[in-house]
């Protein structure tokens, strides 16, 4: 199981800061910061992790932002932050990817125990960092040359409890759209909350922030996000339903540029589309258009690529699609970059 060296607290009562190590070979040398908020009466497990995404920062100073927004004297059990998960990427250059084997571990997870470094992640993540935990919420958005919605994703195990817990869950997030995802993407390696479903532990991935860069408001939106949940779960005091249910999208549509090409969007994240609607054209190197892109459903823009050079095949955005009872003929789609 993994051991955690702690160094020392913050000056602030109840919150510790050391490093995590797990005891696989492969990760020698490696270990990752983490925080401990540790509240005075006992209660449930909420762990926190950012930074799968190094380059997603206002979702990585909201994990670092936990401490000074939570009184753990009036919190009820623990919650445990892993800010910086890739830390292969820190203090360098990578998108999306740990760059010692090019996976995006937010795609990869369960992982496997006799894979890849970053499949190997995965698998510690899942077996051992989160086996105690109680909920997970994995903060993330806006990556360079990205702007999100804001947004929460989580997967339904078809079990009515544990679906109802789920949704439950991200509901009290208070994001403008919650991603449900069906049962059947279980069957496919994905998202932490994705490989936590079969294992009975609720989770979410929350998603705002645009371009890599730190935004104040972004940071706010993540943190308030976290209390919320924690409110939700009995963790703090005070009311977990800052607005009205958030629509819910159970099918994601992955959209791709037909062609090479210099973007042009005519649309922002999180806004409404409509079937049929423009929403980016591709021009050539002296403006003449190549390609149109337009919506193939209604839905919502769940992100924005803000690139102007794009290859064929290369994301443009996703379409949310609000729950419907009429049966869809597409089904979600994950592209070959899967970078957000
Ligand atoms: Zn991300």
């Amino acid at each position: 199981m993994p051991a955690i060296d702690w160094t020392g607290g913050s000056g602030r009562p109840g919150v510790e800061h050391g490093w995590l190590s797990f005891p696989d070979p492969v990760f020698e040398g490696w270990r990752w910061p983490v925080i401990r908020i540790r509240g005075d009466a006992p209660g449930p497990h909420l762990c926190i992790t950012a930074g799968v995404h190094i380059n997603e920062v206002s979702s990585i100073r909201a994990a670092q932002s936990l401490p000074a927004a939570i009184d753990a004297s009036g919190l009820r059990g623990t919650i445990s932050i892993l800010p910086i998960v890739n830390q292969p990427a820190a203090y360098t250059f990578a998108k999306a990817v740990v760059p010692i084997d090019g996976k995006n571990l937010h795609f990869s997870f369960p992982g496997a125990a006799d894979g890849s470094f970053t499949e190997r992640l995965a698998h510690a993540l899942i077996h051992e960092w989160f086996a105690d935990a109680d909920m997970v919420i994995d903060l993330h958005g806006g990556d360079f040359g990205e702007e999100m919605a804001r947004y929460v994703v989580c997967q339904r195990n078809g079990s009515a409890r544990f679906d109802d817990r789920a949704l439950d869950l991200a509901q009290a997030f208070g994001a403008d759209l919650v991603v449900a995802l069906k049962p059947d993407q279980m069957a496919a390696r994905g998202r932490c909350c994705t490989a936590l479903a079969p294992m009975g532990i609720p989770a979410l991935v929350s998603e705002a922030g645009d371009n890599g860069a730190a935004d104040d408001d972004a940071v706010a939106w993540h943190v308030a996000g976290v209390v919320n949940v924690a409110r939700r779960m009995g963790m703090l005091p005070g009311s977990a339903h800052p607005r009205p249910a958030s629509p819910v999208i159970d099918t994601y549509l992955w959209i791709t540029a037909p062609k090479q090409g210099l973007l042009e969007t005519r649309f922002a994240a999180g806004d409404r589309v409509r079937q049929g609607q423009l929403l980016a054209r591709l021009r050539d190197p002296f403006g003449a258009v190549l390609a149109d892109v337009l919506a193939p459903v209604d839905g919502y823009a769940m992100f924005r690529i803000s690139l102007m050079f794009v290859a064929e095949g290369d994301l443009v955005t996703a379409i949310g699609v609000p729950e419907d009872p009429r049966p869809q003929s597409t089904t979600s789609q994950q592209p070959t970059t899967e970078e957000v």
